[in-house]
Order: C-alpha cells, then structure tokens, then sequence
C-alpha cells in the first residue's frame, strides 16, 4: 500500500553497528541540562538534583504491534516514542530523556533506519526531549524497537494509579475508539490492496482515525494543563489497552468501585460513522479499543470548577465504594458490570 519511493539502497553491512549508530543519530541535540553526558560515551550521565525520576520501558515488534505494510517508518519512530512519553505523562512528570534500542534483518536499508530516525527525531524535537542512548542490533527475522524513557517531577507532584477515593470524579482527556476504528480501516484496504495492486484507496473519509492510529500524540499538553489549573488528580494512568481495563487498573489498586456513563464517554463523529459502517457498537470501541494514549485520572469533587469549562477533560462518570463494583451505566440506565477485554480478544468477539 505504501510505495517506497526511496529508490536508493544502502545495505547495512557496509557501515557496521558503530558507524551506524552515529550515522543515525548525528543530528540529535541535546535540550536538558539534567543530560550531563548523552550519545558518545558507555553511558549516559545524567543529574536531576532533587527532582523524583521515572523510568518506563515498551517494547515493539513487527507484526505483533505493528504492520509495515501501512505504517511508514517515519510514522513508526513517531510513535515508538509517543508510546512511552504517555507512560511518563501518566504519572503527571516532564518527560526529559530516551534510550532507543532496535534490532533489524538486513531486509532493511540504510534509507529505511533513516526515515525510522527521522520519526525519532521529530518526537524529540516537539516533546523537547533528548536521545541518549541506545543500541542497534540484528535480527534474523522483523523489525523490534525498545525505549525507555525518563521523566522528572517534584515528589509531591507524583500521580499513582492507587490514590482514586470514593465520590472522586472520573475524566478523560480527548475522544476514545478512534485508533482502533483507524486500524480497522488499514487493516480492511490492505485485504483490498492484496486482490487488487492497482486499487488506490480513497481514505479521506478516515483521515482523523487513521491519524490516531498511524501517529498519536502523547498528552504532555495535559500535564502542562493540570499545572495551570491548580489540579493534582487523585490517580492517573494511560489509556493503552482501552478505558475498560484501565478503569479496573486504577479501581483495583485504589480499593474502590466506580460508576461510569455511556452517555457521557467522548466519541469523535468519524468513530461514530466508521463504527456504523463495520456494524460495531462504538461503546465497546471505546471501552476495549485501545492505543488511544490519552490519560483517565479521578479529580477531586472540589476541584470540579477549575476543570468543568474545559474542552480536553470530560467527566465520564464517579468513584463509588469497592463494594459497590465497578459498572457501566448505559443509555437505558442499566448497570453492566465492566470487564477488561483488552484489544486483541476485540478479534474473537461476535
Ligand atoms: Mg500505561
């Protein structure tokens, strides 16, 4: 489907693991002061004073987590990083630092790592964050990427998973189900494409939700935004697997039920149309969808003013005692009880 029209091709071979590492990340700059020492060393050095640090790791593998056959390179450095910083943004830190690590079959060129390199890079420079460190590696099958990334904050600042109280406001930030609608779309045109070369697809109806998919964003906007409305939530965590599981994350480990509302879950039009068009239902999307990378968190009843004009946070439903369980409170007022389906069981459902 996507035409590699970087006619050039370099094989790895000739340049070995050194010359490669410093070939792809010779442009990248360092931005913190808390980097003492990046690339060019055994390790990195860094020094963040008497700031806390967190530290969180993913892992991505060819046709596991991703499928080249519709995700440029580029796209895919992009959203490697994207992928970690959300994890950062989760614990409501400043994302500072990134090792990456990837292993390739010689099926790759030099000019592919370099548009991989170039995702990367983009990342860095709009998340202002450093690329420290990292190793390269072959493989003898797909591609796979590691990152770690590194964050800070002031220990005070620190947002678990464990600390949602009963009466606790449940928020979300943007709309939910879209990447998941996005991957059904690529998925759908490539079965076309396998019939048909020729066929040349018509996605601009799907444009929003294969954005979502191919290059999301991490919310750093969202901890900058908490800070400027004097908001700590009570817990936080990042909605990768889907709002179900990650509600019952934060439940479990905060010992408390929840109410949440399917009329008040943030769709976008595009989720609702391409939903209708697959016959599936866009509340299960939403909860089981996954890879929408924005944060559920549970806020204060007393910091509802501050939050309750704003566009990005939408209140999806409250915070019960444990006993009460974890439900979904649906159009028809019924309560269901919320399971984590997680998106890859998405497959075998009916
Ligand atoms: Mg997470």
């Amino acid at each position: 489907m996507i035409e590699d029209k970087n006619q050039q091709r370099t094989s790895l071979e000739n340049l070995g693991e050194f010359g490669l590492i410093d070939h792809l990340t010779k442009n990248f700059d360092i931005k913190h002061k808390s980097t003492v020492k990046g690339i060019g060393d055994d390790a990195a050095v860094l020094d963040f004073k008497s700031k806390k640090i967190v530290v969180t790791t993913d892992l991505l593998i060819e046709n596991v987590h991703f499928d080249l056959s519709y995700m440029p390179l580029k796209h895919l450095g992009y959203k490697a990083i994207m992928v970690n910083l959300s994890d950062v943004f989760a614990m409501n830190a400043n994302a500072t630092q990134v090792t990456v690590s990837i292993a390739v079959s010689n099926r790759f060129s030099l000019e592919a790592l370099e548009d991989l390199y170039a995702g990367i890079e983009t990342a860095a420079k709009i998340y202002n964050i450093d690329v420290v460190g990292g190793d390269t590696t072959s493989s003898t099958t797909g591609l796979i990427i590691s990152v770690t990334a590194i964050g800070e904050l002031n220990e005070e600042d620190i947002v678990y998973r464990n600390g949602a109280k009963p009466n606790d406001l449940l928020v979300v930030t943007g709309d939910l189900g879209a990447a998941y609608m996005g991957l059904q779309v690529l998925e759908r045109e490539k079965e076309v494409f396998k019939v048909n070369p020729q066929n040349q697809p018509d996605l601009d109806l799907y444009s929003y939700i294969i954005e979502r998919q191919l290059k999301p964003e991490a919310r750093q906007d969202i901890v900058k935004l908490l800070k400027d409305l004097d908001v700590k939530p009570t817990s936080m965590i990042d909605i990768s697997d889907g709002l179900s599981s990650e509600i019952i994350h934060i439940c479990k480990q905060s010992k408390v039920g929840c109410d949440l509302y399917e009329n008040k879950i943030p769709l976008d039009p595009q989720v609702i149309s391409t939903c209708e068009e697959f016959k599936i239902d866009s509340t299960t999307i939403a909860l089981n969808g996954g890879e929408d990378y924005e944060l559920l968190m549970t806020i204060s009843q007393e910091d509802f003013p501050k939050i309750k004009a704003n566009p990005n946070l939408t209140v999806i439903g409250f915070i019960t005692e444990e006993s009460r369980g974890m439900h979904l409170v649906t159009r028809g007022e019924s309560r269901i009880p919320l399971i984590a389906k997680g998106w890859n069981s998405l497959s075998d459902q009916e």
